[in-house]
């Protein structure tokens, strides 16, 4: 009898592709949509099926040496994914590489509804090619540098003492806390290093000196309070760093704490929970009782271990600076983290415009230190000068060469500093910009009066299209422009785009310092039509009118060559050379042009003041009398 292939996988409960396999393997001969089989056959067919689907139900693993990468490998799911399982289900903490019992294998993949055959694999795996492998005897794994980050009073800093607090086994001499900008805490199952400074703004701060240090984001949300603005922004902020999200629902205590409305909320800015099908981790925690904190550290070393979070102590040293400052009686005082290499006392160090011979080194504890290694946070006396927060750290000869380097450094800086600002993007070179190549994005801010007209501003933008340039929302939120949006546009190369609102005035000080261009519009239509424009390399130069000053005809001068001349007396403000000018009598306007010459006395000047009287010729019009008014303005470019 004829059988139409996919009527049959219907029946069977398989794909098409599962029955022509068996057909293929069988010898049956077919037409991929039907095959010619009597029922003994079809018998055949279905008994291979099934052998078919329990061997897809099955894994193999090597006896005695199998690890959660294996595991994840057999039953072709993320590494992270199977990490989350053990640790989550099965109870066990365990890294990548870890050699798993087999009870704990077995249970995991039967979490993934597969059973395990311990058998040497037959062909080994090729590994996969993106997989970053460590070279032996080169990287170590290094500890994950965590940022905490979210909206005002949800808990950051009460989290960050919290764990400080419960996780320090204090040292024989003392033990005590210091603030040096970072700490770290050692649990049995890896250290973890914690920047000391909550909040986005340090954070895009250091990304706006080149200094990304964080590895991991810990979002906190207070879970009676929810996502609020600052919330939002360090969602921005986080992503737009390419740093992956963790969130603690703080407060879970609080009788009136919500952690399901939180997941929600979260959903919507594109945070999607892993209970909903997504990525993102989300714990539940207590800073106040300790409550899932425990959890929250196993998750953020987790995220580390897939991160495959790595570096060389015997690298050339490199680090950056967390935070610097004079101290009396100790000089200058800067806490660096080291990214590569070893610190140790006695090296000549270059550190941005500064450099010295390293004299102590402190942990976060008050503790001596010879050499600090990767991850790890130290407190540096014996630069010869203050250090900026993102400064970089890199290793000297000796203190002529250090010395030297800083010198060419200063030297260049300043001759860059009078050549040219640095450049930054803005609306109305965006096309040339494209052309040149050196950016495809047009990164936008977008902030508005009312999270409607957000909404709508946002869409439309998104809608914004051309060959050449991508235009993005990066950030978008309601209230004035803040300091933390330019910091943000700055890291991010971004330009800011404000409706129906106004920067505060830190901001607009901030844009200038960062040559950050910051448009206000209040019709959407025209902020829409300039970012077309713009990306279309058509803005067209839009013109203001800035008033300059006024004068009124007091005499009307007929000289015999130069034909008529008004003698007018400036009243306010000043008159200049090439203004344009309106002339009214009795409130009428008579003239709408330009002044052709302005002379004081028997002089050509650029510009008369108030009390002044001077001659005034005007472009093509000499109908002027006594009395007439003449107000002066200029036309000021404003994109
Ligand atoms: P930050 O501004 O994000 O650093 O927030 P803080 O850590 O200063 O906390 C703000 C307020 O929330 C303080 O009064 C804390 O005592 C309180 N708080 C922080 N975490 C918790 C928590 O887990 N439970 C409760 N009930 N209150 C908390």
């Amino acid at each position: 009898m004829q059988v139409q292939v996919a009527e049959f996988a219907k029946q069977h409960g398989v794909t098409a592709t599962a029955v022509i396999s068996v057909l293929d393997d069988l010898g049956v001969g077919h037409d991929e949509s039907s095959f010619e089989a009597d029922k003994d056959i079809v018998d055949l067919i279905v008994e291979g099926l099934s052998e078919a689907a329990a061997s897809e139900d099955t894994i193999h693993l090597a006896p005695g040496k199998s690890t959660p990468r294996d595991l994840a490998a057999a039953l072709g799911k993320p590494d992270k994914e199977v990490l989350t399982a053990l640790i989550k289900q099965a109870r066990v903490m365990a890294t990548l590489t870890t050699t798993l019992k087999p009870e704990v294998a077995e249970k995991v993949a039967e979490l993934f509804g597969k059973t395990v055959k311990w058998e040497e694999p037959k062909a080994p795996k090729a590994a996969s090619p993106n997989r970053k492998v460590a070279k032996a005897g080169q990287k170590e794994k290094r500890p994950p540098v965590v940022t905490i980050l979210g909206h005002v009073d949800h808990g950051k800093t009460s989290l960050l003492d919290y764990i400080r607090k419960t996780n320090v086994v204090s040292k024989e001499h003392g033990g005590i806390t210091q603030h040096i900008g970072a700490y770290q805490v050692n649990l049995p199952e890896g250290v973890i290093t914690f920047l000391d400074t909550p909040g986005h703004a340090a954070f895009t701060a250091m990304r706006a000196r080149g200094a990304q240090v964080t590895d991991i984001a810990i979002l906190v949300v207070a879970a009676d309070d929810g996502i609020m603005p600052q919330t939002i922004e360090a969602i921005s902020h986080a992503k737009n760093a390419e740093v992956p999200i963790i969130v603690a629902v703080n407060k879970i205590d609080k009788p009136d704490a919500n952690v399901e409305r939180i997941k929600q909320q979260l959903t919507q800015h594109e945070l999607i929970p892993e209970e909903y099908g997504g990525q993102v981790i989300v714990c539940p925690v207590s800073a106040h009782t300790g409550e899932g904190v425990p959890h929250l550290l196993e998750m953020i070393l987790l995220q580390a271990e897939v991160m495959e979070l790595q570096a060389d102590s015997r690298a050339p040293l490199a680090g950056v600076v967390i935070e610097a400052q004079l101290e009396k009686g100790r000089g200058p005082v800067a806490t660096i983290l080291i990214d590569d290499g070893t610190l140790k006392v006695g090296d000549i160090i270059v550190v941005g415009n500064t450099w010295g011979k390293v004299k102590a080194m402190t942990d976060w504890q008050g503790q001596r230190m010879q050499q600090a290694g990767p991850s790890t946070p130290v407190e540096v006396l014996g630069l010869s000068d203050v250090p900026g927060a993102g400064d970089r750290v890199e290793p000297a000869k000796d203190e002529r060469s250090g010395r030297d380097l800083v010198d060419d450094r200063l030297q260049a800086e300043r001759a860059k500093a009078m050549t040219s600002p640095k450049r930054r993007v803005s609306l109305k070179d965006i096309r040339k910009i494209g052309e040149e190549d050196e950016i495809k994005d047009l990164n936008l801010i977008v902030k508005a009066d009312v999270q409607g007209s957000v909404e709508a501003v946002r869409g439309l933008l998104e809608k914004v299209e051309s060959d050449e340039v991508n235009v993005k929302v990066i950030h978008a939120g309601v209230g004035t422009i803040t300091e933390s949006d330019i910091l943000l546009a700055s890291a991010a190369n971004a330009i800011v785009v404000g409706f129906n609102i106004k920067p505060e005035a830190g901001a607009k000080a901030e844009a200038e310092r960062h040559k950050v261009e910051i448009r206000t519009y209040t019709i959407i239509y025209e902020l829409i039509e300039d970012i077309e424009n713009a990306v279309k390399g058509m803005l067209e130069p839009k013109f203001e009118e800035e008033f300059l000053g006024t004068a009124e005809v007091r005499a009307v001068f007929k000289l015999t060559k130069a034909g008529k001349v008004a003698g007018s007396h400036c009243t306010d403000g000043r008159v200049v050379r090439n203004a344009s000018v309106r002339v009214t009598r009795n409130r009428e306007l008579v003239y709408e042009g330009k002044i052709a010459s302005l002379r004081n006395v028997k002089e050509d000047v650029r510009e008369i003041i108030a009390g002044q009287d001077c001659g005034i010729k005007f472009d093509g019009w000499e109908d002027f009398k006594e009395g007439d008014s003449i107000e002066a303005y200029e036309l000021v470019q404003v994109n």
